[in-house]
């Protein structure tokens, strides 16, 4: 009788989408012993997508809702985790300050969560803050919170980190690999791509904002923003390093704007989260257009007056948004074997290797139930029975 030999086309899990979250995914499968094929339709990392831009913010005092909090912590954690197994750095910690103007609410919100979670922070005079930093100008009326845990992750060093770290872990990664379609029956999966099919226990479906495409059956809620970027010239750069300029957030009439210390380019990086054309992922115009910066001219001009008209670089990037900015994280009702993150709306970055640990623990467990905030039920979706 002979031996039965492997099969090479069968891993523990499929990871669809080799992003920001599939590869955190496999990165966390792996530490869980668990082999995965990352399938990815361009190379890894990428411009065409949400993780382009060079750097993403972190922040743990979250306005947005406090029970991000301990999810936050925990990828903070992995992060230190990965810089300390790659040799890289990956997160620059220069504390941030948060800037509202009367009637906005984005400060007082994170400091709530603050509160709640017993987070360190400083809540300023603006005359204060405007001390500190001297690069700002910051109205007297303006709400000031300054938090030292935030800082800003560097994409490429992170997403490489990982790749390289769930390989090390037993993870293959196919780029240039387009899905096309997945199934699952009996307990195993199925992906097609123009280079073969592949199998596995189990699938987790990273796709970005070509979710409502990949999880079209689930007729999720979502769509698709473009974003743009802006690296705007300065007065002197030397005012603007992550030693003296914080990362801000400064909530406004013109939007809710944010910006980096200078890092990587002579330019200060510049952005509104708010707005942004509602687009098809495979229409969309992917080169910014003159006077795009308008916002965030407008409100610098008030606050940093040292930032200059002259764009540097800009960059196209997409959010992929659900109704209420909340992520989707869960498992198919019809397959427990099929997990998938999805709808980051513009701030999953931070969150990448405590969101793989989610997706990971689903597959690991069948019975792992998801994080209510983030789960599927939440939306009052048609129930589907058809196969993908
Ligand atoms: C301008 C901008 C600024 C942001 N700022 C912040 C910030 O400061 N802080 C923060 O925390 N977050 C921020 N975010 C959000 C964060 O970057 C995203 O939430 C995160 O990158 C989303 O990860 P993802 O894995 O869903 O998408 P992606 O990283 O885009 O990954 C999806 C991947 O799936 C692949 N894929 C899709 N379909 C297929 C297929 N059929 N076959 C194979 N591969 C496929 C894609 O090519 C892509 O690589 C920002 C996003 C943008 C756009």
């Amino acid at each position: 009788m002979g031996t039965t030999l492997p099969n090479p086309n069968h891993y523990d899990a499929i990871v669809l989408g080799g992003g920001t979250m599939g590869t955190a995914a496999a990165w966390a499968l792996g530490r869980r012993g668990l082999t995965s094929l990352i399938l990815e339709q361009f190379q890894h990392v990428h411009a065409m997508g949400s993780h382009g831009g060079d750097t993403r913010v972190i922040r743990h005092a979250y306005a947005e809702s406090p029970e991000y909090v301990p999810l936050v912590l925990r990828a903070d954690q992995l992060w230190q985790e990965l810089e300390t197994e790659s040799g890289q750095q990956v997160l620059i910690r220069c504390g941030g300050l948060e800037l509202a103007a009367p009637g906005y609410d984005h400060a007082r919100l994170a400091r709530l969560s603050a509160d709640e979670h017993g987070l360190p922070y400083e809540w300023l005079p603006a005359s204060e803050a405007a001390a500190r930093w001297p690069a700002f100008r910051i109205p007297d009326d303006w709400d000031a919170l300054y938090t030292p845990s935030t800082g800003f992750l560097l994409t490429e060093p992170a997403l490489r980190g990982m790749a390289e770290a769930a390989q090390r872990l037993g993870a293959t990664l196919l780029e240039h690999t387009p899905a096309t379609a997945w199934g699952s029956d009996n307990g195993s999966v199925w992906v097609e791509t123009a280079s073969g099919r592949y199998e596995a226990g189990a699938l987790v479906i990273t796709a970005g904002a070509w979710a409502g495409a990949m999880l079209a059956d689930f007729g999720l809620p979502i769509h698709v923003r473009r974003k743009t970027l802006w690296w705007q010239e300065v007065d002197d750069v030397s005012r603007y390093q992550p030693d003296r300029f914080p990362v801000f957030i400064a909530d406004s009439s013109a939007g809710e704007i944010y910006g980096f210390p200078i890092y990587g380019e002579p330019a200060l990086k510049i952005a509104n989260h708010a707005g942004g054309d509602v687009v098809d992922v495979e229409t969309v115009d992917r080169q910014t257009r003159p006077g795009e910066n308008r916002d965030c001219l407008e409100l610098a001009s008030h606050l940093i007056p040292g930032v200059r008209p002259a764009v540097h670089k800009s960059a196209v990037c997409l959010y992929t948004m659900t109704p209420d900015t909340d992520f989707i994280v869960d498992r198919d009702p019809r397959s427990t074997n099929v997990v998938f993150g999805a709808g980051f709306s513009g701030h999953g970055f931070k969150f990448a290797p405590a969101i793989g640990e989610l997706l990971a623990d689903m597959v690991a467990s069948p019975t792992a139930a998801p994080i209510p905030r983030l789960s599927l039920s939440r939306f009052d979706l048609a129930p589907s029975t058809a196969a993908t």
